[in-house]
């Protein structure tokens, strides 16, 4: 699965070789977990997991875009693009709203989004938390602009497919995930903060491996548990603003301040808050950490991050918990902790690279006795974000 098997696809579907390929990798989030609707601060990293697509201009007026990975194709031109229909009158499958989304945004913004003969695949995991969406609209972002002729940043591409992922898609995500996949660098995790979306890149050293454990855990109708942790912190703020006028969203209560003032709230809204101004202080303290190299510390960062989650946040599952548990109890684990909103899904664990096969097995065979559950787990990388190759 790589730029070849791109190549190779697009030869069979249209008849000649492509113009060009993108590569545009999922991510990992090391720490700052529900803090990014508080205007806080997260780290996250692009992965050696990506999308490919292959393409080049399309002779006709309709962009033909074929899913490797659904063995399914898409036709549609800048028209149907409100309607959701392919040129044939048919509904957009669903998979093709990422494309047309992102080709709906770059239109917004005035940008040019020449039609396309295209195939892409990808090894992101689907729905497993590492973005497999992001890094299909970072794909096709970059594409359109190479075709477009016209130049954005990666971040505002990212924040153009982060448009298309709330208002075309439908679905109510934060930028970390395009900012990503878009700007990622490798053997760095990316500092955002996500207010002002400035970054830093902090190293990370090639002998650490993320893994990524998967439960297998979906639980649907989460939702309303993430809507109502939102509301959570907006109900503090607006409790705390008795006594601090200034402050704009809990990224602004210092945890002096907070400290002081705790006692005012009820308990459910202290203990979801305290979560939330603590891990943004995790994330800052993980900078001195990373950039000195200590792994240790930072990992015991990510193990604080866990207890928060499971206690004070209250989204974790006991199957995250034995996850975490068996994890951190390995060799050569720095930290572990789940990752994403909770209820099910992945952890994220930091992991010497030499310990790597050992420790996959052992988290396997762990979680498998304890759950009855046979996880998925992904060895990654930190890597560069999406890129004409
Ligand atoms: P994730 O956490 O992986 O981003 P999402 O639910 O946000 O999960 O996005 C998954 C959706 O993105 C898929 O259902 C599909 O519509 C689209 N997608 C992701 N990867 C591919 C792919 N390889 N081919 C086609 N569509 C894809
Ligand atoms: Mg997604």
């Amino acid at each position: 699965m790589d730029m070849n098997s791109a190549t190779s696809h697009f030869k069979d579907r249209f008849g000649y070789s492509p113009a060009h390929i993108i590569r545009a990798p999922g991510r990992v989030n090391l720490l700052g977990e529900h803090v990014d609707y508080n205007d806080g601060l997260v780290l996250p990293a692009a992965i050696d997991r990506a999308t490919y697509i292959a393409f080049s201009p399309s002779s006709t007026n309709h962009s033909t875009i074929m899913a490797v990975d659904f063995d399914q194709q898409a036709v549609f031109s800048l028209e149907e693009l409100s309607t959701k229909t392919q040129s044939n009158g048919s509904p957009l499958p669903e998979w093709a709203h990422y494309p047309a989304g992102v080709m709906w945004a770059l239109r917004e913004a005035g940008l040019t989004t020449p039609a396309m003969d295209a195939v892409f695949l990808s090894n992101v995991p689907r729905g497993s938390g590492l973005s497999s969406s992001a890094s299909v609209e970072m794909a096709f972002a970059l594409a359109w602009q190479t075709l477009g002729g016209w130049t954005r940043s990666p971040l505002e591409r990212a924040l153009l497919g982060q448009k298309a992922e709330n208002h075309y898609v439908g679905v109510h995500c934060g930028i970390m995930d395009q900012f990503a996949s878009a700007c990622g660098e490798a053997n760095k995790a990316l500092m955002l903060d996500c207010r002002s979306l400035e970054y830093r890149a902090l190293p990370l050293p090639e002998s650490v491996a993320l893994v990524v454990a998967d439960t297998t855990i979906r639980r649907k109708l989460t939702s309303g548990e993430y809507n109502n942790r939102r509301n959570a912190c907006e109900e503090t703020v607006k409790l705390l603003k008795e006594h601090l006028p200034g402050i704009a969203s809990l990224r602004d209560v210092s945890l002096e301040d907070f400290d002081r003032l705790a006692d005012t709230l009820p308990p459910e809204l202290e203990r979801r808050s305290r979560h939330v101004v603590e891990e943004i202080g995790r994330v800052n303290q993980s900078q001195s950490w990373l950039d000195a190299g200590d792994l240790q510390r930072f990992g015991q960062l990510m193990n604080q991050c866990h207890i928060s989650l499971r206690d004070l946040y209250e989204v974790s599952i006991p199957e995250l918990d034995a996850m975490v548990e068996i994890a951190q109890d390995l060799r050569g684990c720095y930290g572990a902790r789940l990752t994403g909103a909770g209820f099910g899904g992945c952890t994220i664990n930091l992991v010497e690279r030499e310990q790597a096969g050992e420790f996959v097995e052992r988290l396997a065979n762990g979680y498998e006795s304890k759950t009855g559950l046979r996880p998925e787990i992904y060895v990654c990388r930190a890597s560069d974000g999406a890129r004409l190759l």
